[in-house]
């Protein structure tokens, strides 16, 4: 597998066009969370309506793996569960560490980066924005 077989047409488009995303004003971001290794920075914004997390914004300068995951995770917990995007979050980051196989049914659109698994150096790159959701959640919920 080559490297130019992870850009495939859904990350190119997630890269191009991020959703949820835009210009985050001062203090309006939970977390800033920055990947050194690539030069990855993204910042994320959101909150909390009854159990279900609402409002998720990002901005993110970054890789197109790196935005694209950023941006595929915005669309994919926005207005979901708490307990949904635990669930979601622990199953990514288990695809991209190389302990089980991705499911459709389970990622919808992440399922693009499964791929990533395979160049270690670029799995910070999608798992970025997870942490930093995750960093998120636990600033919403004490
Ligand atoms: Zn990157």
């Amino acid at each position: 597998m080559q490297l130019d077989d992870l850009y495939q047409e859904v990350i190119l488009d997630h890269y191009r066009h991020p959703r949820c995303s835009g210009e985050l004003a001062e203090g309006e971001a939970l977390v800033d969370e920055e990947n050194p290794l690539c030069g990855d920075h993204l910042k994320l914004a959101a909150h909390i309506a009854g159990d279900k997390l609402t409002g998720v914004k990002i901005q993110c300068q970054g890789c197109a793996i790196c935005t694209a995951s950023a941006s595929m995770m915005a669309e994919a917990v926005n207005d979901l569960p708490l307990a949904d995007i635990r669930k979601k979050s622990a199953a990514f980051l288990a695809v991209l560490r190389g302990e089980r196989a991705a499911s459709e049914e389970e990622l919808g659109d992440l399922v693009a980066l499964r791929g990533v698994a395979e160049f270690p150096l670029r799995v910070k790159c999608a798992t970025m924005p997870w942490h930093a959701l995750e960093a998120a959640l636990k600033r919403l919920t004490p």
